[in-house]
């Protein structure tokens, strides 16, 4: 799991919050392996990992997103099964609890790959997703960040994109991946970012791997830094870590964007790169362990 790229240093925010923090991230890692371990797909474990971050409101995506720049909240989000490259992507969501769910079923039901705006929204009222009104993003934190946004004042002293996003791989070993997003707090109405273009923001393929990338989504558009990734593997034959540092901590920076991204390949080896100071992320060792890692100094940029 990631919970978004940026700057989280020891100190800067209180223990509730850094409990707040982990505890979603333990959740939604212990929704996901309780799939897998049922002999499920890879593909309900990043769905159901992902939704438990939506619906915490410690995260920027569903519950708890940041705020547009009309005081509105717009959603985006994708989801890719390494099996046979099928997907679902939605943009710019704003009546839909979990629009990793609406991804998914764009993927399953609708004949397309990508749905925006209304036009998603209604389709989610067709397939049986029930109606949700904006204030169920609400959460004073973000109102806050976006006034102050408006102030010009510069951005807090915790500066995370709090995006989120999950990999996994099953016993069958295949791989899929799964990213959620309210985008960039004060962004213009109509802004999508890259977490809902398969590619950019989300990719998964079992010859190679399943990612999910955080950070300033026009550069990872411009990049196409998730299918990048899987392109240096799949034609070089690079290690996932090679390939994912490369794309993560070297070619995206060289286009003035910064993030961060999970990458895990079939074989359970996984890379977490990042060229912001820190990336929220949390994993399952291979003896169950669950570890989490906020602060800056917890996961290596590499
Ligand atoms: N990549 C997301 C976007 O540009 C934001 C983030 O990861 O924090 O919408």
């Amino acid at each position: 799991m990631h919970g978004g790229a940026g700057t989280l240093p020891r100190g800067s925010i209180s223990a509730e919050e850094e409990r707040g923090f982990r505890d979603g991230l333990e959740r939604a890692l212990r929704a996901g392996v309780a799939l897998i371990d049922a002999g499920r797909a890879s593909l309900d474990a990043v769905e159901a990992a992902v939704r438990v971050l939506e619906d915490d409101p410690h995260f920027n995506a569903g519950r708890g997103a940041v705020f547009d720049a009309d005081g509105g909240h717009e959603l985006d989000a994708s989801i890719m099964d390494g099996r046979d490259l099928r997907c679902g992507a939605v943009a710019g969501v704003r009546n839909t609890r979990n629009p990793i769910s609406l991804a998914r079923l764009v993927m399953e039901r609708s004949g397309h790959v990508m749905m925006a705006g209304s036009g998603a929204d209604i389709f989610a009222l067709r397939n049986g997703v029930p109606y949700t009104t904006q204030d169920h993003f609400f959460t004073r934190r973000r109102w806050d960040a976006l006034i102050a946004a408006k102030d010009g004042q510069p951005a807090a002293a915790v500066a995370i994109g709090e995006t989120v996003g999950a990999v996994a791989v099953d016993r069958n070993g295949d791989v899929a991946a799964a990213t959620s997003t309210g985008g960039m707090t004060n962004m213009l109405v109509g802004r999508v970012g890259d977490s809902p273009v398969i590619g950019a923001g989300t990719y998964a393929d079992n010859r190679t791997l399943a990612i999910s990338c955080t950070g300033t989504g026009e550069g990872f558009i411009r990049g196409v830094a998730a299918y990048d990734v899987s392109a240096l593997m799949e034609y070089t034959g690079a290690a996932v870590q090679d390939a994912a540092a490369r794309v993560i901590t070297e070619k995206i920076p060289a286009l003035g964007a910064t993030g961060g991204a999970i990458a895990l390949d079939p074989h359970s080896i996984l890379a977490t790169p990042h060229s912001t100071p820190g990336l929220i992320n949390g994993y399952l060792t291979r003896d169950g362990t669950i570890v989490t890692r906020l602060y800056d100094d917890e996961t290596p940029t590499r």
